[in-house]
């Protein structure tokens, strides 16, 4: 016999009442109780316990985010904003609640975030709503060396299309944005910048306060990508003063296929619909569509409302644990990593800035990336190893891949250790 739902559904959007965070009894987070919160860290890989250092590729999810969505198909599904019935009511209100969320967890206006499957798809919405209708030849779109290519490619394809042309602000050899060239490179014909807030492969925090206040200063307007910003510190849009900022609910405890493309209201009132369907219209007929307000305008068709439900419990666990903790625990495994690491022979890190997020690329002499991280798994380890999504940076030092661990704050000191160890076991199998 199959068990029935309970009757009495939890509320979908609880008031969040301030930090919860377990303590240790001496006014610290307990660690070991957070990680206790994430089921998937508990499995075994190789018949060895997981050390899942791949954070900057995906985050794993705490049990409460498992639940919100398994609890809205229980309990809880129809589709939003088309039905007048009571599930069409609590669907409807599990996606607008996460907009609300996402609104207040990083200051800014709920009515200028428009929900979407991630960056990929936030980038591209400004690229072809924003970008495609007003750049011509003679346009210059300025891109950083360190970009993902979810924010070069669809730049790339508007400069094709409209005869605009892609500009590289380069960066020096630590990593770290070339300021003055970049400064210098904004001229008059720049009419966008796209930049990362971190890099997802070298962990690289950019000044992003700064240089979109240097960028509005020249009349350049501004995409920040946040992917791998938000899931790691407090990130406060409105004090950055950016036109556009993207980013993805799976690498912040989110479930895949969620995210957002935060916009200033009058850059989102200016621009025409990307994709066309239901939910995003006011009225049509044969003679003439009448396009929805934004953000509705910009989310076409049946959005992942399950996705959203389990990312509203996200941002909730992220706010209980406070970004401020996250901040101090992934600084501590930073280092104590990179200290680690340090004491490898033919080891080389790239990426060397002084504001660094808990992002590791490196290199070991004598070894390929694949096979270290092939080797590594069969250890229990999960890195990543490859380019990252991020060929032109690579290019810039001129290696073909790296290894890169990406510790989370669920992730152990001892993890640590034991990855070190297993780096050292490997590298004397490769010879
Ligand atoms: N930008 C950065 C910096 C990233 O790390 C990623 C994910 N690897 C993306 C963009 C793309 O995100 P998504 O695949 O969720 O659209």
């Amino acid at each position: 016999m199959s068990a029935l739902p309970p009757l009495d559904p939890p509320p979908l959007d609880p008031p969040f009442d301030g930090p919860s965070v377990p303590a240790n009894g001496h006014g610290k987070v307990d660690w070991a109780s957070v990680r206790a919160d994430f089921p998937l860290l508990l499995r075994e890989v190789h018949g060895k316990p997981l050390i899942y250092f791949d954070n900057a590729n995906t985050g794993q999810k705490p049990a409460c985010v498992i639940e919100a969505v398994d609890g809205y198909y229980r309990r809880h599904n129809a589709n939003v904003s088309r039905a007048v019935h009571q599930l069409g009511t609590e669907a409807t209100e599990a996606y607008e609640g996460t907009r609300r969320k996402l609104a207040r967890f990083l200051n800014v206006r709920a009515d200028e975030l428009v929900l979407c499957s991630g960056t990929t798809f936030a980038i591209n919405l400004v690229a072809y709503s924003w970008a495609l209708p007003r750049l011509g030849p003679g346009d210059t779109i300025l891109v950083s060396r360190m970009e993902h290519h979810a924010n070069i490619v669809p730049w790339q394809i508007v400069a094709e299309r409209t005869g605009a042309t892609v500009r590289v602000a380069e960066i020096v050899e630590d990593g770290t944005l070339d300021l003055e060239a970049l400064r210098r490179a904004m001229t008059a014909d720049v009419k966008l910048l796209a930049v990362t807030h971190v890099s997802n492969v070298l962990g690289t925090v950019n000044p992003v306060r700064e240089i979109c206040r240097e960028a509005r200063r020249h009349g350049i307007v501004t995409v920040v990508d946040g992917s791998q910003a938000v899931p790691h510190r407090r990130v406060d849009i409105a004090a950055i003063g950016c036109d556009f900022y993207a980013f993805t609910g799976h690498k912040m405890c989110g479930p895949t296929g969620t995210g957002a493309l935060w916009a200033r209201r009058e850059h989102l009132e200016a621009m025409p619909p990307f994709l066309g369907g239901g939910e995003m219209i006011k009225e049509v007929a044969f003679g003439g569509t009448v396009y929805n307000d934004p953000p509705q305008r910009f989310e076409a068709g049946t959005p992942n409302i399950a996705g959203f439900a389990g990312l509203g419990a996200a941002v909730d666990y992220l706010e209980r644990l406070g970004m401020d903790h996250i901040e101090q625990r992934e600084a501590a495994l930073l280092a104590h990593l990179t200290q680690a690491l340090g004491t490898i022979d033919g080891l080389r890190i790239l990426g060397a800035a002084p504001d660094k997020a808990a992002v590791v690329s490196f290199l070991v002499e004598g070894a390929h990336a694949h096979d270290l991280a092939t080797l590594l798994d069969l250890e229990g380890v999960a890195v990543r190893s490859g380019q990252h999504c991020a060929h032109p940076l690579l290019q810039f030092y001129g290696v073909a891949a790296t290894c890169r661990a990406s510790p989370a704050f669920y992730n152990t000191h001892d993890e640590i250790d034991a990855f070190v160890a297993a780096l050292r076991k490997v590298r004397r199998l490769l010879g």
